[in-house]
């Protein structure tokens, strides 16, 4: 039942999300084989989205489970010895560019690539408008923002906008509320398939 009701939502959130997508359409690259987005995070995950998320791990043949396995196991060494102060990493569900997992991906991953409001109020552009890709024909490179200039010498397409598809927004008790639902505890992804695994 719980399950039924974030389905029930993230069909919601899929057309909110798919509307905006079309809407920002002149900044948008995103497509299939697109994948820098999945190999540099940490990946929050809140416990109804990874629960969501194993039910696609567990569709998946047992060779590919033991690809991801294995991965996670790597991942896992790497942050053992890894000494910086944000261990980030590949999603170990990406495999030659997709997402083995698609349908069953966590909020954070639907939401990539769209501008958006932090918790202050400020929008955020998403990195890879500065690896050339989604709002980087209208970013000014220096300031790290949007450029009117460039925007306008793209003639008459719609505005570049920031939408309220933070992850906290997305997550919090309003949608609780309206979806009967309880997103549970946030971790990294990485911990919950340490300890789901029981990788040690
Ligand atoms: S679950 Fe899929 S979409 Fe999300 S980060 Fe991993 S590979 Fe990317
Ligand atoms: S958000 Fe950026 S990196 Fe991710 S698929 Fe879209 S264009 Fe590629």
């Amino acid at each position: 039942m719980i399950l039924y009701n974030y389905i029930r939502y993230l069909d919601y959130l899929t057309n909110k999300l798919d509307g905006f997508f079309k809407n920002q359409q002149p900044y948008i690259c995103c497509k299939k084989g697109c994948a820098k987005c999945c190999k540099n995070g940490n990946y929050p995950f809140t416990e109804i989205e990874f629960r969501y998320l194993m039910l696609g791990f567990k569709k998946l043949k047992p060779e590919l489970q033991n690809i991801i396995k294995n991965k996670i196991q790597n991942i896992f060494e790497d942050r053992l010895t890894f000494e910086g102060e944000h261990f980030n990493y590949e999603c170990p569900f990406l495999q030659n560019d997709e997402c083995l997992v698609y349908d069953y991906r966590g909020i954070i991953c639907r939401t990539f690539g769209l501008m958006y409001f932090r918790d202050d109020g400020s929008s955020k552009i998403p990195f890879c408008a500065f690896e050339g890709l989604n709002y980087a024909n209208v970013l000014d490179a220096e300031t790290k923002t949007i450029s009117e200039e460039k925007y306008k010498e793209l003639g008459n397409v719609i505005e570049p906008y920031a939408f309220n598809v933070s992850y906290n927004y997305l997550t919090n008790e309003d949608h609780e509320f309206a979806y009967s639902i309880q997103f549970g505890e946030r971790k990294t992804l990485l911990d919950w398939l340490v300890d789901e695994f029981k990788i040690q």
